[in-house]
């Protein structure tokens, strides 16, 4: 069994027929699947698509990307739905876009960070740096700042493509790492991906973006997680099935699905 915590499917534009996608999904053996919420209409997009199919879970956040949004629809949803949610996300800080000023960026992340405590949940992380990631300006700065003020909190880097220190540090804090297609092109950084224990990874599409080999230029869906599963199985000499028990059994221990 293969979980995937992170896909879009829910969204109104997406654009493949949904019950071929969750077909093929259950025949790739992949059983659950978080629906991540970006905004305000996404996030009530996940909380409705995920009453209609009992495979999916929905999670609700403000991107980033979406910040002067506010985040007012989330605090609603977490207030009346909580029982139908299973994550705050997803959230965090984009330096890479900066397509919403960053102090906005910086309250609206932790006014969420907040939600999340109060409301007992995991935080999906969305944290991208500016390219040229000089000490000084790093997101990471920044994000590890915040952090630190919300010392209970549990979580996953989605997508994470940072490297090997701040791998480090997301594992001391016991956060746990998304790893999603962009592992199986992006050969300069296979290095800090094959260092990811496994007891810590979790497995993500992203859908519709990001899509793996060997279907890239296609539009991502969950089922494609079993070949980022695969992929990473054969770097490490694993068998499939003990890549897939143990990230599964993450899925299920951080998002208690
Ligand atoms: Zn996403």
């Amino acid at each position: 069994m293969l979980v995937d915590t992170h896909c879009h499917i829910h969204e109104s534009n997406y654009r493949l027929p949904i019950n071929d996608v969750l077909d093929r999904a259950k025949q790739a053996n992949v059983i659950k699947m978080l629906c991540v919420g970006t905004d305000s209409n996404s996030s009530k997009e996940a909380v409705s698509f995920s009453k209609q199919h009992r495979e999916t879970y929905a999670t609700v956040g403000v991107h980033p990307h979406e910040s002067t949004e506010g985040y007012a629809v989330v605090e609603n949803l977490l207030s009346t739905k909580k029982d139908e949610i299973v994550a705050v996300g997803e959230i965090g800080l984009d330096y890479y876009y900066d397509n919403s000023p960053r102090q906005i960026q910086r309250e609206v992340f932790e006014a969420q960070l907040q939600l999340a405590v109060d409301a007992g949940l995991p935080v999906i992380f969305h944290i991208r740096d500016r390219v040229d990631n000089t000490k000084n300006e790093s997101v990471w700065k920044d994000f590890w700042s915040i952090f630190y003020n919300f010392p209970k909190l549990s979580g996953v880097l989605h997508s994470f493509t940072d490297n090997i220190s701040n791998l480090e540090t997301a594992l001391s804090e016991g956060l746990f790492i998304g790893v999603n297609g962009i592992s199986t092109f992006a050969k300069d950084k296979q290095a800090m991906w094959d260092t990811i224990p496994i007891e810590k990874m979790l497995l993500e599409t992203d859908a519709p973006f990001l899509t793996p080999v060997p279907f890239r230029g296609t539009v991502n869906e969950p089922a494609y997680v079993r070949n980022i599963a695969e992929y990473h199985a054969k770097r490490r000499g694993v068998e499939l099935s003990e890549l897939a028990f143990l990230t599964s059994k993450n899925a299920s221990e951080l998002f208690s699905i």
